[in-house]
C-alpha cells in the first residue's frame, strides 16, 4: 500500500515519477503527489488519483532532475490535499514519502510539538520529516545520519525517501516491513515500492532489507547502511519482466486481462513441474527439504484475504490426497495470538505480493517456535520470498488489477502440485489415481478456454442481477472456499453486498434472507455431494430465491430447477475450483462494469497490503 518512487540523475524527473506512479497506483489512490528540486523544492499534492495531480500539475514549475513521489493509500488521517505526501519539514528544507505506520508516532508529536514544530496534517508519516529536521539542527548532522536517528525512535513500519535542497545531490530511502527497490541506471538511480516503475530504465536492482538506510548521489556513488551504520554490500540482481507485461494489451481492465491470461499463466505455474506422461511431478521448492515435509506433524498456511481462499483449498487438498492435517489461518490474527507450532510443523504462506505485512510478522513468529518456513509467492524478490527457508513462485507475471484473480488461480496449481508431491511421497494416494490427476492437470489451461468463451452468457446473466442488494454464494466441499471467493470477488469491486457459505450451512441462518430479489449462486459440479447439492437448490426455489448454478457440462438435472446455469467442462473434484472460479470472476467483473464501478481500483482498497 501507497506507492513510492524516486529518480536521481541526468533526465527530467518529473515524468518518470509521473509515469511510476501511474504503474504503482494498484497500490493506493486517494491522494498523489510530488516534490521536484529545482534549486528550491516544489512539491505539488492532490487528493484523488495520479491522473487529479497531473491535471493539477498541469502548466506549472515542475522541471529539475532529482524528485520524489507518492501515492497515497491512507491510514492516518483523510484522503484529503494536505495529508498527501510529500510532507515538507518546518524549514522547507526537507521533503519525504512513506509508505507504513508510525505506531509511536502521537508520542513523537507530542514532544516535537513541545519544541515548538508544527504540523499541518494528520498523518503519522509528517512526524518523521520533522525528527529528521529536529535532528538536523540540534546534532548537526548529515541527512543521512539524522534519517538514520530518526527511524531508530520510529516504531512501526515504513519504506521512506527523502531529499533535502542543502544536499542537493542525494537522496535518502530506508525500508522496515514495508518494500523498498533500488534501481542502477547508467549515471542515475531509481527507488520504488517495487520495480515496475524501474523497468522501463535499468533491470539492474537492489532489494533493500529491513532497517537499512540506502544514500545514492548523482555522481554515481551509493552506500548502503543498517540503522546501526554496518556498511552492506548488496548483490545486484537482474529482473526479467517486460514493459508489456505493465500494460493492459488492449483490453479495458486489467483485471480483464488478467482473468483471460488465466489459461497461459496457469500453465506457467505448472511449467516444468508436471509430466503425465512420465508420471512424475517436481516441485522444486520442496525438494531439498522433502524429509521435514514427509514428517511433518502438521503444515498451517498463513495468508490473507483471496489467498486465505486458497489456503482453504490448500486445506483440502493437503488432507486428501496427502494426509496430513492443514489449519489456515488468517495471518493477522495467527501472529497475535499465543499459536502452537512446534518445530515438526511447515507454515506455509501464500501471498501475491509476498509483501503481505501480517503474513510476513506471522512467518517471524513462526521462525522463532523453529517450523520450516515455505513461501507461495509471485513477485520475484519479494520479502516473503527471501525470508522463508523454501518455497515456490506461482509465475502468474504482474498482477495489476486490484481483485486478484490469475494469482489465485496460479496458487492453486502450485499447492496441488504440491500436495500430488507429497503424497506421491509419502506412498498416500494410488499411482493410477497419481497418474489421472496429472493428466487432469495438464488439461486445465484448455478447460479454462472453453470457460472465457461463454462470456456473452455470462454477461446476460450479469445484466439480470446487477442490482441485486445482496447475494449469496454456496458450495460444498472444495468449491466451498470458491463460494467464499466468488462473493469476495463481488464485494470487492462491485461493492453488492455478498456472502458464501457451504452450502449445507445455509439452513442454519442466510435462509433467512433468501426472497425474489437474492441471486443465489450455487457451485453444483462436485460429483460426491451432487444430489445434496440439488436439495439445496431446491431448498432456495422453495423460497422464491433466484438460482444461478454452475453445473458440469452436459447435467440435465440442475437446469430443470435453476433459473441459469453456466455449463463448465468436467475435471476431477479436487482440480475442480480451478474451473469453477473463472465464471464467477467473470460474473463480478461485468456486474461490476454494468454497475460503473472502477474494477481496477475499487474504493477503499489496495493491492499488496503492507500495513497491518
Ligand atoms: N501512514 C501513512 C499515511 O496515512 C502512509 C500510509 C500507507 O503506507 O499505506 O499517509
Amino acid at each position: 500500500m501507497c506507492g513510492i518512487v524516486a529518480y536521481i540523475g541526468n533526465k527530467e524527473a518529473y515524468p518518470i515519477i509521473i509515469e511510476g506512479l501511474r504503474r504503482l497506483e494498484y497500490r493506493g489512490y486517494d491522494s498523489a503527489g510530488v516534490s521536484i528540486l529545482n534549486g528550491d523544492i516544489h512539491t505539488y499534492k492532490k487528493k484523488g488519483k495520479v491522473k487529479d495531480l497531473e491535471d493539477f500539475v498541469e502548466g506549472k514549475n515542475k522541471s529539475g532532475t532529482l524528485g520524489i513521489g507518492h501515492t497515497r493509500w491512507a491510514t492516518h488521517g483523510r484522503p484529503n490535499d494536505k495529508n498527501a505526501h510529500p510532507h515538507n519539514s518546518g524549514n522547507s528544507d526537507l521533503t519525504l514519502v512513506h509508505n507504513g505506520i508510525i505506531e509511536n508516532y502521537a508520542s513523537l508529536k507530542e514532544a516535537l510539538a513541545e519544541l515548538g514544530h508544527t504540523f499541518t496534517s494528520d498523518t503519522d508519516t509528517e512526524i518523521l520529516v520533522h525528527l529528521i529536521e529536529e535532528y538536523q539542527k540540534r546534532d548537526d548532522l548529515s541527512l543521512e545520519k539524522a534519517v538514520q536517528k530518526a527511524l531508530k525512535k520510529a516504531v512501526g513500519a515504513y519504506a521512506i525517501v527523502v531529499f533535502d535542497k542543502k544536499s542537493p545531490n542525494k537522496i535518502v530511502g530506508a525500508r522496515k516491513s514495508s518494500p523498498l527497490v533500488l534501481g542502477l541506471g547508467k549515471d542515475e538511480f531509481f527507488l520504488a515500492s517495487d520495480a515496475t516503475p524501474i523497468i522501463k530504465f535499468t533491470n539492474k536492482v537492489i532489494y533493500l532489507n529491513d532497517e537499512e538506510i540506502v544514500t545514492v548521489n548523482r555522481d554515481g556513488s551509493y552506500e548502503v547502511v543498517t540503522l546501526d551504520d554496518e556498511v552492506q554490500n548488496h548483490e545486484v540482481k537482474e529482473i526479467d519482466l517486460k514493459i508489456e507485461e505493465l500494460e493492459k494489451g488492449g483490453y479495458d481492465h486489467f483485471m480483464l486481462k488478467e482473468i483471460h491470461q488465466q489459461p497461459t499463466t496457469i500453465f506457467e505455474s505448472m511449467r516444468g513441474r508436471i509430466n503425465a506422461e512420465e508420471g512424475w511431478i517436481l516441485v522444486g521448492g520442496m525438494q531439498d527439504h522433502m524429509k521435514r515435509m514427509v514428517d511433518a506433524d502438521r503444515i498451517i498456511i498463513a495468508a490473507c484475504g483471496t489467498s486465505w481462499h486458497a489456503g482453504l483449498i490448500g486445506e483440502y487438498l493437503f488432507e486428501d490426497l496427502a494426509r496430513v492435517p492443514v489449519e489456515v489461518e488468517y495471518a493477522s490474527e495467527l501472529r497475535y495470538r499465543n499459536p502452537v507450532i512446534r518445530e515438526r510443523d511447515v507454515v506455509l504462506a501464500l501471498s501475491q505480493s509476498g509483501e503481505t505485512a501480517d503474513t510476513l510478522a506471522a512467518l517471524e513468529m513462526a521462525r522463532n517456535k523453529g517450523a520450516l518456513l515455505y513461501g507461495i509467492v509471485n513477485n520475484v524478490g519479494s520479502s516473503i520470498a527471501r525470508f522463508t527457508d523454501c518455497g515456490s513462485y506461482i509465475h502468474a507475471g504482474p498482477e495489476i488489477g486490484v481483485a486478484s484473480t490469475k494469482a489465485f488461480t496460479s496458487q492453486l496449481v502450485v499447492l496441488t502440485l504440491m500436495a500430488l508431491n507429497l503424497a506421491k511421497e509419502k506412498g498416500t494416494i494410488s499411482e493410477g489415481y497419481f497418474r489421472k490427476l496429472l493428466y487432469a492437470m495438464e488439461d486445465i489451461p484448455k478447460k479454462v478456454e472453453q470457460i472465457l468463451t461463454l462470456d456473452e452468457q455470462i454477461k446476460y446473466i450479469a445484466t439480470e442481477i446487477k442490482d441485486a442488494p445482496n447475494a449469496l454464494y454456496l458450495g460444498r466441499g472444495y468449491n466451498f472456499p470458491i463460494a467464499l471467493e466468488g462473493a469476495l470477488k463481488l464485494k470487492e469491486i462491485s461493492y453488492i453486498h455478498a456472502e458464501g457459505y457451504p452450502a449445507a450451512e445455509m439452513k442454519h441462518g442466510p435462509i433467512a434472507l433468501i426472497d425474489e430479489s437474492m441471486p443465489v449462486i450455487v457451485m453444483a459440479t462436485n460429483v460426491s455431494a451432487y444430489e445434496k447439492i440439488v436439495s439445496n437448490i431446491q431448498e432456495v426455489k422453495a423460497r422464491k430465491g433466484m438460482v444461478i448454478a454452475i453445473v458440469t457440462e452436459g447435467d440435465t438435472e440442475i437446469k430443470k430447477i435453476a433459473d441459469y446455469t453456466i455449463e463448465i467442462p468436467e475435471t476431477e473434484e479436487p482440480l475442480s475450483p480451478l474451473l469453477s472460479v473463472i465464471p464467477l470472476q467473470m460474473l463480478s467483473y461485468h456486474i461490476a462494469v454494468l454497475r460503473n464501478c472502477n474494477v481496477d481500483q475499487p474504493r477503499n482498497l489496495a493491492k499488496s497490503v503492507t500495513v497491518e
